[in-house]
């Protein structure tokens, strides 16, 4: 009975350690001493592949796919007493593997002698394979990262190469447009002259036509360099007052001569609600308004061409108008509305050979307008009429338009008016001689700046025309020369044959009056040089109580820079910023200098501080001090104590930054509002 009850509990042990075993979904298997399989459950046998009598007695070790390494941790685990998570792998008699991590330990007998060992081989295919798509994940990530990276690096690689061969073709434009239109401007120049002479009926024609032609020419090569800068995102609107109403009738007057000879008539609907003088850039708004014109004369054979404006909108600081220009022409089909405002698109493949043009006039137009944040629109009948309308913002303004004189200001009373002509090229010389002649002034040639600047210590002149590339000194210099180191204010034309990519910020800064582009028109010319040469002549009488005051409280005074910038709030804030960032460099560099005696670069300090004193309004008597200061510097005969000179120096130079900086906030102030 007892015997029986023994064996029940042995065979009740067994089975809960057989249960135990078979519970655990890891193989699980217990080895002799001699590496012979004596016990298994049955996820050995399924890994396997082998039955359970198959397995009992076999060689532990021929079930892994590397023996040798299987063996190594078996004997290591009757060395250490066990082994942990040791990474190996298991192979089913099909083929297919396991990778499993190893774990074992020795089990001994009740006498405590070591029979076996028993080893759970953990099946870990699962995690591997997440661990693996793990991997590759975060490899491919950091595959993507450097394609991405590369493409970054590519992108910008091209940007660059873009960037290079947009400047490339934008200078090899802009050297273009100088070398044709250097000719073309003596070509044209002198077929005007030749017109003027007694000619048959005959060469009349044929000489109209060269200049028809060249003008054509000309009007072609500005477009391709307006398209090149917009393309390349350089074209820059000037901010500059005008008065809108004559600028349009000067434009209008321009088609005068063709519309009468189409008999056409030609009307101007102004809305006089429009301020006098806005805030923009004229001579765009001209070149918009010329090319529609153009076209609607081009374009009608009878009827009319209306240009018209209306005020939109208009609150404290901006005006909004609306300008129009309608003709009674041959129209645009519906379905050319939206392609003629493309480059090189024309209405029908015929226009060109009937009309002629190249298309590209509204795509600039359509550029210029949207580049100004307006928008441009047209509605057209066939055989009726088209109406080209867009709508422009422009600032208001208090300030006058300081150089524009109206026509009607004009009179013929300047005389003895005495011109300085410097221009390298021969022919041009000669056209312009040709020109100042019929002006009725007397002209001089200089063949670059330095001839000129020797000609003026010699002879008095009214103004100087000056071409801006010369060999030896070029016009920039030249001007630079006669504004800051002769400190002489003759008025000065620039005369440039690239209008559109000449630096016109750079003229103005350097101090020259005005510019004018190649080829000339004269009528412009001449209205340009008697408004200066007029403007020279009033000597204004200083206004002394003013002065007096002024000089009291302020050091500066910025009607100089009033005057060169054209009230340009950008341009003077512009020129202000520099005088800033400079100044105080200079003042720090002649300070050290003269603690440390360093009398040439004291020199050099004050040298560079001067030209400023002029621009910014300082009074003449600091210039003095300056250039006692650099007398000492360079004789180094004291006659007075040099130390306090360079304090005064410091002195009006710190007010002046400080004044200059309440200047500019209130520029940044109304420019914020
Ligand atoms: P172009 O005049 O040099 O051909 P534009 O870009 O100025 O180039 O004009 C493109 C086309 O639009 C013209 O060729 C013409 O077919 C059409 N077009 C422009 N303005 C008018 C107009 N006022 N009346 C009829 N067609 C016009």
């Amino acid at each position: 009975m007892k015997k029986q009850k023994m064996k029940n509990i042995l065979i009740n042990d067994f089975n809960y350690a057989r249960s135990l075993i078979e519970a655990s979904l890891d193989p699980l298997v217990t080895i002799s001493s001699v590496g012979k399989i004596t016990d298994m459950n049955e996820a050995l046998t399924n890994i396997t592949g082998l039955t359970r009598e198959e397995l009992i007695d076999s060689n532990f070790l021929d079930y892994f796919t590397e023996p040798q390494k299987a063996s190594n941790v078996y004997e290591q685990v009757f060395e250490k007493g066990s082994v942990a998570d040791f990474p190996l792998t298991l192979r089913h008699k099909n083929g297919k593997l396991t990778d499993v991590l190893f774990n074992g330990s020795i089990y001994r007998d009740e006498k405590g002698n070591v029979e076996g060992i028993v080893i759970v081989a953990r099946d870990v295919t699962e995690q591997k394979k997440a661990a693996k798509e793990l991997t590759e994940a975060i490899m491919f990530a950091e595959m993507a990262t450097m394609i991405a990276e590369e493409a970054k690096l590519k992108a910008e690689k091209d940007r660059l190469i873009a960037e290079d061969a947009m400047k490339a073709k934008q200078q090899f434009l802009s050297n273009m447009s100088h070398e044709i239109r250097t000719p073309m401007n003596a070509i044209i120049g002198f077929t005007k002259v030749v017109l003027k002479t007694d000619l048959t009926e005959k060469q009349k024609k044929y000489l109209r036509a060269i200049k028809i032609s060249g003008d054509a020419l000309i009007v072609l090569i500005n477009d391709i360099l307006d398209l090149s800068k917009v393309d390349a995102g350089k074209m820059v609107f000037e901010q500059i007052p005008f008065r809108m109403a004559s600028s349009i009738s000067t434009m209008l007057h321009l088609f005068e001569t063709k519309t009468h000879e189409k008999n056409l008539k030609l009307i101007k609907i102004y809305d006089h609600r429009i301020p006098d003088v806005l805030v923009g850039d004229p001579v765009r708004l001209n070149q918009i308004i010329l090319n529609l014109v153009g076209n609607a004369v081009k374009f009608t054979s009878k009827g009319k061409i209306t240009l018209s404006t209306k005020l939109l909108d208009e609150d404290e600081h901006k005006v909004t108008v609306e300008f129009s220009v309608t003709d009674t022409g041959i129209g645009i089909p519906d379905s050319k509305r939206e392609t003629i405002f493309e480059n090189f698109q024309q209405a029908s493949s015929g226009t060109s050979r009937m009309y002629g043009g190249t298309g590209l006039g509204l795509a600039i137009v359509k550029q210029l307008v949207e580049l100004q944040e307006g928008s441009i629109s047209v509605t057209s009948k066939i055989n009726e009429g088209t109406t080209f309308s867009f709508i422009l913002s422009f600032q208001k303004t208090k300030a006058d338009t300081e150089l524009e004189i109206d026509l009607a200001e004009y009179d013929t009373e300047v005389s003895n008016v005495k011109v300085l002509v410097v221009e390298d090229i021969s022919l041009n010389q000669l056209l312009m001689r040709t020109l100042l002649d019929d002006f009725g002034f007397e002209c001089d040639i200089a063949d670059n700046g330095r001839i000129a600047i020797e000609k003026m210590q010699t002879t008095k002149y009214d103004l100087i025309l000056m071409d801006l590339h010369m060999p030896e000194m070029n016009g920039f210099e030249a001007t630079d020369y006669i504004r800051n180191s002769m400190n002489c204010d003759i008025p000065i034309i620039a005369l440039t044959a690239d209008v559109t990519t000449v630096d016109l910020a750079k003229c103005k800064a350097i101090g020259m009056d005005d510019y004018i582009a190649k080829p000339i028109d004269e009528r412009l010319l001449y209205r340009k040089m008697l408004g200066l040469i007029k403007k020279s002549n009033i000597v204004e009488e200083p206004d002394l109580t003013e002065l007096n005051d002024s000089a009291k409280i302020k050091c500066t005074n910025l009607k100089y820079l009033n005057t060169r910038t054209k009230s340009n709030r950008v341009l003077m804030a512009e020129m202000i910023s520099l005088y800033l960032e400079q100044t105080p460099i200079l003042i720090c560099n002649m300070k050290q200098s003269l603690a440390k005696k360093d009398w040439e670069a004291l020199h050099a300090a004050v040298h560079k501080m001067i030209p400023s004193f002029s621009i910014v309004g300082i009074h003449s008597d600091y210039e003095e001090i300056a250039k006692k200061i650099q007398e000492f510097a360079s004789t180094m005969q004291q006659t007075e104590d040099i130390s306090d000179l360079v304090l005064q120096l410091e002195n009006v130079c710190n007010q002046a930054c400080l004044e200059l900086l309440e200047e500019l906030n209130t520029y940044k102030n109304t420019n914020d509002e």
